[in-house]
């Protein structure tokens, strides 16, 4: 027994040898990956158990990174395990004050109609001086920090030969 756990006896608690707890990535699959979020390029390993992502950390030994992650990286497994996650579309009409339920071919055609809707109506053509800038001045677009590099290169594309102007990230990457 050493000194300190001999202090807590004779302090009245009850000491016991730690039992090991068996490690959530024993007998795991491992592989290496790149982290998808951002253009830094962090190496990740991933471990997975029966098909299932069960870990995901730094890997030490890509160069970028060493080891370490941001928050977002580290948290990676839970795009592939994540029960709180939406997979179903959830619409509030304006006024309401519930969600409603609907399908994603109605979704993708609502967003489409408004999209052209507020297009027509607030795009510039020319500056008062004549000069044709072509702009969509009713549209603005934030990039999410949970899309990936080619998501947001997507994404960027569309708003710019939608005419927006007004393009920014949560990250400001
Ligand atoms: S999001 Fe974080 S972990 Fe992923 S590549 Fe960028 S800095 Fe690295």
């Amino acid at each position: 027994m050493t000194v300190t756990a001999a202090a807590l006896t004779g302090l009245g608690f009850e000491v016991k040898a730690a039992a090991a707890a068996p490690l959530r990535i024993a007998n795991a699959e491992e592989v290496t990956t790149i982290c998808p979020y951002c253009g830094v390029g962090c190496g990740i390993v991933c471990h997975s158990v029966g098909g299932k992502v069960v870990n995901c950390e730094g890997d030490p030994d890509h160069p970028i990174n060493e080891g370490t992650l941001c928050s977002k990286g580290a948290s990676l497994y839970q795009v592939a395990d994540n029960e709180l996650r939406l997979t179903k579309v959830k619409y509030r009409a304006p006024g309401s004050d519930r969600w409603e339920e609907k399908s994603w071919d109605w979704a993708i055609e609502e967003i489409a109609k408004r999209v052209k809707q507020t297009r027509d109506e607030t795009m510039v053509h020319r500056e008062a001086n004549g000069t044709i800038v072509n702009r969509t001045e009713g549209i603005a677009h934030l990039g999410s920090a949970c899309i990936d590099n080619e998501e947001a290169y997507a994404a960027s594309k569309l708003m710019r030969s939608l005419g927006v102007v007004y393009l920014d990230h949560c990250a400001r990457l």
